[in-house]
This record gives structure tokens, sequence and C-alpha cells, in this order.
């Protein structure tokens, strides 16, 4: 095991809003307890979190700059081992693996799908796809999300869907209901959106590629919608369905069901080639979580964040701090409830299982 390195520290992540299609990122001001900057235009539905990732249009941008104004992308590269611990590096270089985004729907996000690893290697030129999760922070009453389409459809009844660019589509896809605490893993291939007053910690590889099967009423052109590709061939990547009742169940778990818990899984199992996400949990007493490269959002209270080898950081609500591997263990201490996203490969996974188990589905 690499021993962290003496004096490292935990890193505060500023606001990171690329401008996108579509409305919201006021819930991202609220949570974060910021004023709404000059000229805010609300269309920064989303909050790029210790991102490495480019968008895929839209002008690109997306990177994380740290404090002193190096792009987050640059500092791994030249010391990919301090950031993410050498059992990373081995496996995938200074790579990552993840992308954490807050994200505000301040509107009905479209019906789109990502595509599988094989796909994305196939296709696209890229060792990641994009299976992604949402923690629940926020939401209005009556939010909604929809994932995977209810029935199986033929090649020939998603394409004549798509071609419509109607309300048909939306109308295919399971209907679930959320509130705060809950949490939704979403395969890559399944279609899925986002419904307004949803405000998500999100966890996804770490790339852009979205196959927008909802494309017109968003002025999407054809070109970003189906990532260069043929149509024909973007859609190969969507899962046709029927994604049923009970797969369902085994997509969704909750992330706050046991106040005090200390530390918990915040996905089911299934999550864990991708990423992993954890609630640290101190309002019962200081948790201790193990050294790896993770992003840490402050869900609820005030406390401090220490590291084996860093100063203490008062951290509160609304706050989001990157730990690189050498910052060593993590102590929260303090009434504080934290989500921690982490890549696939950084931290060995919560063996307490926790009440956090109950009401999620058997396997599939
Ligand atoms: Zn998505």
């Amino acid at each position: 095991m690499q021993t962290p390195t003496p004096g490292a520290g935990l890193v505060e992540l500023d606001l990171n809003t690329p401008r996108r299609f579509y409305a919201g990122g006021a819930r991202i001001l609220a949570f974060r307890g910021l004023p709404a900057p000059d000229g805010f235009d609300g269309r920064r539905p989303e909050d790029w979190l210790a991102s490495t990732t480019r968008l895929f249009a839209e002008g690109g941008d997306g990177l994380t700059r740290l404090r002193g104004g190096a792009l987050l992308a640059d500092a791994l590269a030249e010391d990919p081992a301090w950031w993410l611990g050498e059992a990373h590096v081995e496996q995938h270089g200074a790579d990552p693996g993840i992308l954490v985004k807050l994200l505000d729907a301040g509107e009905r996000l479209p019906v789109h799908s990502h595509p599988d690893r094989g796909f994305a290697a196939a296709h696209l030129d890229c060792a990641h796809g994009k299976t992604e999760a949402w923690l629940v922070v926020d939401a209005e009453p009556g939010a909604r999300v929809w994932l995977g389409f209810r029935e199986a459809l033929t090649v020939e009844e998603l394409t004549d869907l798509v071609a419509a660019q109607d309300e048909r589509l939306l109308a295919a896809l399971n209907e679930v209901p959320v509130e705060r605490g809950d949490a939704v893993l979403v395969p890559a291939g399944q279609p899925h959106a986002i419904g307004a007053g949803v405000l998500v910690v999100e966890l996804q590889e770490p790339t852009d590629f979205s196959v927008m099967l909802e494309h017109e009423r968003f002025g999407l052109e054809p070109e970003h919608a189906w990532l260069g590709l043929a149509r024909e061939l973007a859609l190969r990547s969507v899962d046709r369905g029927p994604l049923s009742p009970r797969r369902l169940l085994s997509l969704r778990t909750r992330w706050d069901v046991a106040p005090g818990a200390g530390i918990t899984p915040a996905l089911p199992d299934e999550a864990s080639p991708y990423f992993r996400a954890e609630v640290l949990d101190s309002r019962g007493g200081s948790v201790e979580a193990a050294a790896g490269f993770s992003v840490l959002v402050v869900v609820d209270g005030a406390g401090t964040l220490a590291a084996a080898s860093a100063a203490s950081l008062p951290v509160r609500a609304g706050q989001v701090v990157l730990a690189p591997y050498a910052a060593g263990a993590l102590t929260l201490s303090g009434p504080v409830v934290a989500l921690r996203a982490s890549p696939a490969t950084a931290v060995p996974p919560a063996t307490h299982p926790g009440p956090s188990t109950e009401g999620a589905a058997p396997g599939p």
C-alpha cells in the first residue's frame, strides 16, 4: 500500500457550470449557498465536479480548474499516483474513470440514452461508455424521472417513435416518482429522462456521449443527437426493453434510510464496475473513511472533514471537496451527511451494509 504524502490537502471545488441547451441551475446556486452570478442565464443546469471530461458539443467546456488556475486533468497527468493512488494508476493511468455532477433539471430533460463500453469502443474510439446514477438531494413534490421502455420495442418501432418526435416516446418509459433520498442506477443503453424540479448528485463514466432520442423540441441538431454517427447505428446502442418492474426495482435504493449509520453504500452493487457512491453520516459520531480519490458533496449539516495528512477543513451543506488519494484516510465529524463518489477502484466497498439495504430490491 502506498503511503500518503504528509501535508497533502483537501481541495474545495468551485462552481463549474458550462452552458447547456436546457434550463436549470438555480437549485445548484441555492444548494451551494451562492448568489446568482452577473448575467445568470438560467442555462447552467450542471455543475461538473472534478471533471476531466469535455462536453461533446455546445462549446466543449466542462473541465475543472483548481483554485491555482491549473486544469485538474493536467494536475492528474503530472502526478497521477498522488491524486489517484498507485493501484488505480496501474489499471487506468491518469484517467479518474468517473465524472460527478450536480444536476438541476429546471425543465424536463429530453429522453436520451448513453452507449455502453462495447459500443463506445467499437464506434466512438473510447474505453468508457456512460452508465450513470442519480442520488436525489432535492425534489419538488410530485417530481418524477423516467427509465427504460415498459414494453419491448422492435427496431422499426423504436425508429418510428424517434422519427415522430412526440410525447409517445416519454409515455413508453417507466415513470418513477422521486424524492430526496432516492438513488437510481441508470445502466448504459437504457433510455431515460429527469423531470423538472429535481436536483441530483450524478455519477457517471467520464464521457459526454448521449443519444438524444428526443431532440427537436430542444433545438438539437441531428449531428449532436446521433453522436456524429448514422441514426441507424446510434439507435443500436439503445436498449429496446422491456425494463420490467422487478428489474426497475433492482436499480433503485435509498441513500438516507439510517440517520447516523456511519458509512453505507448509496447505490445498488451493480454500480460497482463503474463507480462507487457512499453516504458518510457523522450524525451518530465521527466516521473514518479509507483514503481514495473521491468527490464529497456535503448534503446536510456542518462540521469538519479531516484527512490523515492535512489540516481539518470546516464543511457545511452545499460544499464540494475533492480528496486526493495522498490526503490519506478521511474523518468526518459533527452532525454532517456527505455523499462520496469514487472511481470503481479507489476505495474498498463499505463493509457495513447497514439498514440501507432495507427496501432495496432482490437481485435481478
Ligand atoms: Zn443521461
